[in-house]
């Protein structure tokens, strides 16, 4: 364990939503998808967006939107979709769980492995999130409309980062993301 959880940070989110038009209900609530293999779970958490600065999916709705690999500041949204992620449910074979919000990054991270190393700084990601849910994203399959493919898992931060550019984004150290695994693909407004 590292003294993540004394310091300061760690303790000090508002739990503030951004937007009137992503409150608790529509944060929380399922939203209908229309096709794929997330369709059998209905669960669906919004309020996801991609980082311009590192790539990764970060939750966007607190006041606070974590910290970015980049520079140690916030993550910035830019003019980034929305988008919505499945939870609960198990392996199927294009279903992956154990994908968890990190309370420090804010970012979507691959929880399946015994290390959680490589958040930012010298930390490891944390699940004590607000966000009790164990996330379940849909892999490999032809890309239908309302859904955005490309995503990838970083073996370095084990986080989840749009790899659909040359450009890899900005992982710890400043280093590109390393992609590897399925090829996931993600609902997006
Ligand atoms: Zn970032
Ligand atoms: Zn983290
Ligand atoms: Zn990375």
């Amino acid at each position: 364990m590292d003294e993540a959880d004394s310091r300061p940070d760690a303790t000090r989110r508002s739990f503030l939503l951004k937007a009137a038009g992503l409150g608790v209900a529509a944060a929380f609530a399922g939203a209908a998808v229309g096709a794929g293999p997330a369709l059998a779970e209905p669960n669906m958490h919004a309020g996801w967006r991609t980082c311009q600065k590192c790539l990764c999916l970060f939750y966007w709705g607190f006041s606070d939107s974590g910290q970015c690999p980049k520079d140690f500041g916030t993550h910035q949204s830019g003019n980034s979709p929305f988008y919505r992620l499945p939870w609960g449910g198990g392996w199927t074979p294009n279903d992956q769980p154990d994908w968890r919000c990190c309370h420090l990054c804010l970012r979507i991270f691959f929880a399946g492995y015994l290390s959680w190393a490589n958040c930012t700084l010298a930390r490891s990601h944390r699940i004590s999130s607000p966000f009790p849910f164990n996330y379940v994203l849909p892999h490999d399959f032809p890309q239908p409309p309302g859904y955005q493919a490309n995503w990838r898992y970083c073996t370095t931060c084990q986080t989840l980062f749009y790899s659909g550019h040359a450009w890899q984004g900005v992982c710890k150290y400043g280093a590109p993301h390393q992609a590897a695994g399925y090829n996931f693909v993600i609902p997006v407004n």
